[in-house]
């Protein structure tokens, strides 16, 4: 079988080795928890998803990355669509749009993270 493509390992939250295995466990609608449960290892190539303590220190920027374009979006977006200018409302949008990305960037910046510290079919890294 083919392995998936760069992109589309990084975006459904694949194992960066295998591109196969899943970095999350599924996420259930009404257990908000299991949005951001992460898989130990890979169930595919054992490849381990914390590397090292506080591996995913770094996502964080990433998601902070991703926050600030989406700010900025909504910012904009409610400039063209609302009459009459309201900070209130504005950080009222920003703060809901952030709340509702927060489990898709909370993954897309890990599964980002890890994606570019462990290469495709590397050898395992067992520590
Ligand atoms: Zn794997």
């Amino acid at each position: 079988m083919k392995s998936p493509s760069l992109l589309f390992s990084l975006l459904t939250g694949r194992c960066p080795r295998c591109r196969k295995g899943p970095l999350f466990e599924s996420a259930e609608w009404n257990k908000p928890s299991s949005w951001f449960a992460m898989h130990k290892s890979c169930t595919c190539c054992q490849q381990s998803f914390e590397p090292e303590p506080g591996f995913y220190f770094g996502a964080m920027f990433v998601s902070y990355a991703f926050n600030t374009a989406l700010f900025i979006a909504v910012w904009i977006t409610y400039s063209f669509l609302a009459s009459e200018f309201s900070l209130f409302y504005l950080l009222m949008l920003m703060i809901l749009a952030a709340a509702l990305a927060l489990p898709f960037f909370f993954r897309l910046s890990r599964s980002l993270w890890i994606h570019l510290f462990v290469p495709y079919g590397s050898k395992s890294e067992k520590r």
